[in-house]
């Protein structure tokens, strides 16, 4: 039997168990989702030279045959491995550390092919662990072409992920027998095949090829979104009914009274829109749409004193636990003076069905545990991956029981342009925080160079002790990583080590996806109780987190986060009355890089460094890194707004023409993966 698109990725050659759970972890199980994972960069080794011919600095692929091959122990001892590799003319050194094991796998007499950089070591040319392949008969895989670097997790490097992706590319013919789209309106919508592009994204010929395929494959995103959109709205419309909920003027009043501060004009606005909403016999769908720190909590929280107001319960449903936990504290501080009883449902949960109380928090598992939706008025759901389709379309699924559908408000940080936002979430009603709460502070931004590494650590010290404040440092992954393009990431866990070293009299915190989640919580905890002066994290304290009293957030190799990543994460500080500050540490010194980190020290909004960041990336984002963890789209971005509204449009057709369009439908009510 041939392999098929929907057959687990343990069907391919060479993907045991082992490989399969780590495929997991990148949410790779079948062989469609393999192909899928796109490049999230490209290395040009299209050019070849002949080693007489190279010079320092150049980026080549050269083919010969490895001569010899040593282990040498350095003056650390740590064992160093040198080639000798000839093209028959000239002859190069290649320099491996810690591989002993390539003596094994690569014997005098193994023709290769080389690509990398060419650098100087004792005043020779040499290559430092290059690129490299067994040159067999065919075309060389990893090198002498455009290589794709893939997102990678440990284990999983993106050479390996490269040489599944191309045994899959090998039998394309029999994965994909034709497209989905006829061929007639492929031409119309003026894009390229399924089959073609899938193989040009993994096997650019050059990078218009690969910005072509990105855009048949940004357009199927594009286009499932648009058709789980009309389908749930669809299903929405069925139960035009809510449960209205009326607030008198009197009723506001009061709330705004008991609030801690004074809201802000676009909070009152948006509260102003809710209660338009809510009073309405078509059930709210609201997103409500605030930079990190504007405020969105106290708006929810209004919704909720609305809805119980009018004997309604509510539910609110944050990403993660720590979320759901921190909502809770903040929740019940505002909501104490109107009585009502708010609770936390942990991941345990508790089997009953929560009918007593006014306002539950949970994660968004909430909507499976809870049975009875029919008291429920006003679901909250906050910063949800592609604002809540998923989760409003099980909510679709509840009321047909109940036969009314609940008020529904998404939160989120995510930067969307309105007329995207419009475009792509159509059934949606949109607010916007567009101001920050007074007495907010620039958060002052550095960019620290390795060298200012040492008084970095000092300052930062001293500015914990004077100011009686703590620290966030965040590193990108937790554990250290050989894959190629993940050498220069530091692992939190070894962060922790090395901080506690240098941080003696102060209390250090790790937090990491690892820990069980009540660890999380403790860590949590322990940090907004002071009890811990540094949290060295992952990037998991991204979203949402709020410790007024941290002042400092140190990001380690900050030039592999996006602009508005690290906006993100900025975002975490500056939030009570002291002066906070961010340090970029990074050891990239190219001048992009540099221009894209100077960008945060003049831009303080997140809409607008999302604009700089692509900007910045421009024509050529092919070929640049793309973002991971912030965006809702995988492959399509935000500025793709032709794409979003012809896809928009087929959409439409689609569904106003289903019977002509089975073929397409049924491709994406195929796929495993329509949720989000
Ligand atoms: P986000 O929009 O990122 O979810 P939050 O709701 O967590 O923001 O609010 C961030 C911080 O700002 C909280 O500490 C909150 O108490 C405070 N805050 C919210 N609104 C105001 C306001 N109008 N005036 C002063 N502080 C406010
Ligand atoms: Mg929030």
């Amino acid at each position: 039997m041939a392999i098929s698109l929907d057959d687990p990725v343990s069907e391919i050659p060479f993907v045991g168990p082992l490989y399969q759970k780590r495929l997991k972890k990148l949410e790779i199980e079948t062989v469609e989702d393999l192909l899928h994972h796109i490049p999230s960069r490209y290395v040009d080794f299209r050019h070849t030279s002949q080693i007489s011919k190279l010079r320092a600095g150049e980026v080549v692929t050269v083919q010969g045959q490895l001569v010899s091959i040593t282990n040498i122990k350095t003056k650390t001892s740590k064992l160093m491995q040198i080639g000798k590799f000839s093209d028959g003319e000239d002859a190069i050194n290649i320099m491996w550390f810690n591989q002993p094991y390539l003596l094994r796998s690569l014997k005098p007499g193994t023709i290769l092919s080389v690509s990398g950089k060419v650098s100087f070591w004792q005043k020779k040319l040499c290559f430092i662990a290059p690129q490299y392949e067994k040159l067999v008969d065919d075309q060389p895989v990893h090198t002498g072409r455009i290589v794709p670097i893939y997102h990678e997790t440990s284990g999983l490097s993106s050479k390996w992920i490269r040489s599944r992706v191309n045994y899959l590319l090998q039998c394309i013919d029999t994965l994909i027998l034709d497209d989905f789209i006829p061929k007639k309106q492929l031409t119309d919508l003026e894009l390229q095949d399924y089959k073609s592009s899938i193989t040009a994204i993994h096997k650019p010929a050059d990078s218009n090829d690969a910005k072509l395929a990105r855009e048949r494959l940004a357009f199927n995103e594009l286009l499932k979104i648009q058709l789980e959109n009309n389908f749930n709205r669809i299903k929405w419309e069925k139960y035009k009914k809510s449960h209205q909920i009326n607030v008198s003027k009197k009723d506001i009043e009061l709330f705004l009274s008991k609030m801690p501060f004074e809201l802000t004009k676009s909070q009152t606005r948006s509260i102003e829109e809710i209660v338009k909403d809510l009073k309405d016999i078509p059930p709210m769908n609201r997103l409500l749409e605030g930079d990190v720190g504007s405020g969105k909590t106290v708006v929810a929280a209004f919704a909720a004193y609305a809805s119980h107001k009018n004997r309604l319960q509510s539910v609110f449903m944050a990403p993660t636990q720590i979320l759901a936990q921190q909502h809770y504290d903040t929740l019940k501080g505002l909501l104490k003076p109107f009585n009502i009883k708010v609770s936390l449902i942990t991941s345990s949960g508790i089997k009953k069905d929560f009918d007593e109380e006014d306002l539950i928090i949970g994660t968004h598992a909430l909507i499976f545990k809870k049975a009875n939706f029919e008291e429920v008025g006003l679901v909250v759901i906050d910063e949800q991956h592609r604002f809540g389709v998923k989760q409003r379309a099980l909510l679709a699924e509840k009321a047909e029981k109940s036969g009314k559908a609940p008020n529904v408000l998404t939160m989120t940080a995510t930067p969307i342009p309105r007329t995207v936002a419009l475009t792509l979430y159509g059934d949606l009603d949109l607010s916007t925080l567009d101001e920050m709460p007074k007495g907010r502070q620039k958060i002052t931004t550095w960019i620290v160079p390795p060298k200012k590494r040492d008084s970095a650590y000092e300052w930062i010290a001293n500015e914990i002790k004077k100011e009686k404040s703590q620290a966030f440092v965040v590193c990108p992954l937790i554990e250290e990583s050989e894959a190629e393009s993940l050498k220069t990431v530091k692992s939190a866990i070894k962060q922790f080590e090395g901080l506690k070293k240098i941080f003696k009299n102060y209390k250090l915190g790790l937090m990491h996806g690892r820990l069980k989640v009540k660890e999380k919580d403790e860590v949590i905890a322990d940090f907004r109780a002071k009890k811990i002066d540094i949290l060295v994290s992952t990037p998991v304290v991204e979203v949402g987190v709020d410790i007024p009293n941290a002042t400092i957030m140190l990001i380690e190799t900050a030039d592999r986060f996006g602009l508005a990543q690290l906006h993100q994460l900025r975002g975490r500080v500056g939030r009570g009355a002291k002066k906070s500050y961010c340090l970029l540490f990074t050891e990239n010194t190219s001048k992009k890089v540099q221009n894209r980190l100077e960008a945060l020290k003049s831009a303080q909004n997140g809409r607008e460094l999302a604009e700089i960041d692509l900007s910045m990336r421009g024509a050529g984002e092919v070929f640049g890194i793309k973002q991971h963890g912030i965006g809702e789209l995988k492959i399509a971005n935000w500025q793709d707004i032709d794409l979003i509204k012809k896809s928009r449009k087929f959409a439409d057709e689609i569904v106003a023409n289903q019977k002509s369009h089975q073929k397409i439908i049924q491709y994406f009510q195929k796929m495993r993966k329509v949720d989000n």
